[in-house]
Parts: C-alpha cells; sequence; structure tokens
C-alpha cells in the first residue's frame, strides 16, 4: 500500500475521538466494590491484576471497546520485562523482538552501543490485549467501551465515578490511571512546549529491516526526537515528537513533516527509503507534560501510571514508570498507606531520575549537542551505557528471569 501524498493532515480535533459505544440495561445497575481503577493501560491492568490476585474486588473501566494502537515508541527496558513476567505476561511468545542495540544518528553522524540489560519491543495492541486478559484471568470485572466522565465523592464518603451512559460506579479506593488523558476535576498541569506526538508503522526494505534488526534507533532533529525500532511481524515502529511551533512551520502536515525529518536526519532518510507506510494515517496526540510528577493526591486518589510522572520518551521507560508506580500503590493500599503519603514518597524517589531524563531531553533539544553528541558517543560508547542506567527508574524487583534475552 502507497502511503497517499497530501492525504493526511494532521487536525488537533482528530484527536481523542470518542469511539461509539452500546449500552445495555444492565449497566445502568449502580455497583458498589472495594477498588475502582479507571483505565486499561498498562498502570491500570498492573494495578488490578496485582489487587485481584491479592482477593480485593475490583472493577477496571476502559474506554476502549477492544485494545487498539497507542502512540508509543513500544520499547521494553529491562525493568518493564521484569514487572511484566512478574504479572504472568510472557513477552517472547507474544512475539517480542529482542533489542541489545542502541543507535544515536544525528546530522550526518550516527553511533551505537550495546544496551546495558536486556529489552524487547511489542507492540501495544499485544501487550494491552494480553494485560486485559490476564486482568479478567485474576478475577477483575471488566466494563470496557464506556470512559469514565466524572469523578466525585458521594456524600458517604464513597468515590464515585460517572459514565459516558450515565452508569455510576462506587467504591471506597480509586485508582487513576487514565494515561495521557485527564478526566475533568483532576487534570495535569499544562504542558508548556506543545509536544505532539506522533507513531507510524512501516515495513522497510529488506536491507534497511535487516540492518535495523534488534536495535533501536534514537534520531534527532531541530524540534524534537524520533525513535525507529523493529516490532513483532517483521515491521517497523517510528514514534517521534516534536515542538508545536516546528510543525507550525511546516503547515501541521505529517507528509511535510516527515520530509523535513528526512532532510534534518539522513539516517532516517537512509532507513525509511522505499519503506510501505502500513496506517492510513499516523495516530497522534498532544498535551504531553514531560517531567511532570504528581505533586500531591486529592482526597486518597491513589494516581499511576503517567498520572503519576511522565519521563520524557527518548529514556523509553514510560512503561517501566507505569508498572512501578502501579506496583508501588498496590504495596501502600494493602499496607493501608494514605494516597497522600504514597504519592509523596513516589515523588521523592522519582525526582533526580526524572529531573536527569529532562536534562538529557534539554541537550538532545540543543543544535550543538546534536551536532557533536554522535561524535562523541563513537570516541566514548559508555556514555550512553551510562545515560542509559541513570534515566532508568530504580527498581527493587527480584525477578531474575528474562522471557526476551538475546
Ligand atoms: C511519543 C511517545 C513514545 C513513547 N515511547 C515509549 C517507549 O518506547 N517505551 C516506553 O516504555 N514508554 C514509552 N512511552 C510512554 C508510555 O507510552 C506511557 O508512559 C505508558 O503508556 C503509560 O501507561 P498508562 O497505563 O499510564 O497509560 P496508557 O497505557 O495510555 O493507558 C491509559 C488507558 O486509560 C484509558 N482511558 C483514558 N481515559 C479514560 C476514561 N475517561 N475512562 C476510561 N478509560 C480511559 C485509555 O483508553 C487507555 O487504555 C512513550 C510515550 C510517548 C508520548
Amino acid at each position: 500500500m502507497q502511503y497517499p501524498a497530501g492525504a493526511v493532515q494532521f487536525q488537533v480535533s482528530d484527536l481523542n475521538k470518542e469511539i461509539p459505544v452500546t449500552t445495555s440495561n444492565l449497566n445502568q445497575i449502580p455497583s458498589l466494590d472495594e477498588v475502582l481503577v479507571l483505565g486499561g493501560g498498562v498502570a491500570g491492568c498492573a494495578a488490578s491484576i496485582a489487587l485481584a490476585r491479592k482477593g480485593r474486588s475490583v472493577t477496571l473501566i476502559e474506554r476502549e471497546p477492544t485494545p487498539r494502537h497507542k502512540v508509543c515508541g513500544e520499547f521494553l527496558s529491562g525493568e518493564a520485562l521484569e514487572d511484566l513476567h512478574a504479572l504472568g505476561i510472557d513477552v517472547a511468545s507474544l512475539g517480542a523482538v529482542p533489542i541489545n542495540y542502541v543507535r544515536l544518528a544525528a546530522a550526518r553522524r550516527a553511533a551505537e552501543a550495546p544496551l546495558p540489560f536486556p529489552a524487547a519491543s511489542l507492540t501495544r495492541k499485544t501487550l494491552d490485549t494480553a494485560l486485559i486478559a490476564e486482568a479478567i484471568a485474576a478475577g477483575v470485572r471488566l466494563v470496557r467501551g464506556r470512559s469514565v466522565q466524572a469523578l466525585e465523592r458521594t456524600t458517604s464518603g464513597a468515590w464515585q465515578a460517572t459514565l459516558n451512559d450515565g452508569a455510576t460506579y462506587e467504591a471506597a479506593t480509586v485508582f487513576l490511571a487514565t494515561g495521557k488523558q485527564d478526566l475533568r476535576g483532576h487534570t495535569r498541569p499544562a504542558d508548556p512546549q506543545r509536544w505532539i506526538a506522533f507513531k507510524m508503522y512501516f515495513r522497510l526494505a529488506p536491507a534497511q529491516a535487516s540492518e535495523l534488526a534488534r536495535a533501536s534507533e534514537l534520531m534527532l532533529y531541530p524540534g524534537g526526537y524520533g525513535g525507529i525500532q523493529p516490532v513483532e511481524g517483521g515491521i517497523a515502529n517510528f514514534c517521534c515528537v516534536v515542538q508545536q511551533r516546528y510543525l507550525a512551520r511546516v503547515g501541521h502536515r505529517w507528509e511535510n513533516f516527515l520530509a523535513k525529518m528526512r532532510q534534518d536526519c539522513p539516517h532516517l532518510a537512509m532507513r525509511l527509503a522505499s519503506a510501505e507506510p502500513l496506517l492510513a494515517k499516523p495516530i497522534a496526540i498532544t498535551h504531553i507534560p514531560y517531567g511532570y510528577i504528581r505533586r500531591t493526591s486529592e482526597n486518597g486518589l491513589y494516581c499511576i501510571g503517567d498520572q503519576a510522572a511522565v519521563i520524557p520518551s527518548f529514556t523509553g521507560d514510560g512503561i517501566s514508570l507505569a508498572l512501578h508506580t502501579a506496583r508501588c500503590a498496590v504495596a501502600a493500599y494493602l499496607a493501608a498507606e494514605p494516597a497522600s503519603l504514597f504519592q509523596a514518597k513516589l515523588r521523592s524517589a522519582l525526582l533526580s531520575q526524572m529531573r536527569l531524563a529532562e536534562l538529557a531531553a534539554d541537550g538532545l533539544n540543543n543544535s550543538l549537542a546534536r551536532a557533536v553528541l554522535p561524535f562523541c558517543l563513537r570516541v566514548w560508547p559508555g556514555v550512553m551505557r551510562v545515560t542509559a542506567r541513570l534515566t532508568r527508574v530504580a527498581q527493587q524487583a527480584t525477578v531474575a528471569t528474562h522471557a526476551v534475552a538475546g
């Protein structure tokens, strides 16, 4: 399939479209659970599975009727693999591709270093499908295809979630895991840089696919960065971020932006030569408050995943962070630790890695750094390994076996 030139124009109104859903009278029956988990992505599923395995009654509400493609580079770091393994997710059997190298390309230079930890890549559609199935198997009650519109305290002190069909669900405790989407009344701060992210799948030309094999490549260009890596099914994920003012310079059009990235980064142009785009148009999101770590918890709400912290995407650590925050929140809840204390402890534990990742991201966006970085890495490839380690979230997990090891 050829990508239809000029057919795709990025529009903010294209984003966050609600999928039409059907409702049933059964869904109108009020429900009271011990825990409500809002959002069935990585963090919400992980928390639901862990709570259900501890015998807690959990209802998980996910707005999509079935898992779909999400804007994500789909890189699974060593920490993410450990947490997924502990949840019973065997990424190798799902077709995950082992990733052993990281390459950095800017202007006309590229440098490579081995990753200092096992890593893999797997599409979010496959991963989210497996996580939802594991949640159901653990006994989680799943409500899908309907979105939470409001979350409020009732006069009796319970939380009440109202869905888009008017049904209400009540619980003493709520885990907020709606990821990139904020719930009305529980929003995160604005994103001053006004980042926009895109994801597109490509079938690369055979020579390019074999050169990319087992590597995650980071490409730098003015106004942002992008990553390309193989995923299951013999295809490649290309995911990129750009500040809105740079996108404005190319008329907010994806095909213009892609052409500009290829021009600014010849390595990307080489990878995408004769590549076949596999989605009719890229999927996109806005409002990515990189560097955000939630300070406080409102009224005892446990906030996890992107609702707790948003790490710069180039680290490939968002999924690991989502799993980590879910695990910590469940441990805190089971230990009767108040949500406010959990959120404060999480913040102080994440602060140094987050600030370091932000510093590194600023460096990637600096034109001088962009020009010299690959050269420095060639001379001293160890710097890439050090950066990779420092920007990872510290893990307590002791699971040693990796389903995917190079
Ligand atoms: C450009 C980019 C590239 C990235 N690349 C990587 C990478 O390579 N590796 C990595 O580890 N991380 C990466 N990340 C980060 C990673 O995608 C996120 O950190 C991770 O998905 C967060 O998980 P989550 O569970 O919080 O949110 P999600 O996985 O997004 O799940 C949230 C869920 O909530 C549901 N939901 C939303 N609103 C409602 C509602 N009102 N009612 C009910 N359900 C709702 C959504 O449908 C969704 O399923 C990247 C992020 C970006 C922006």
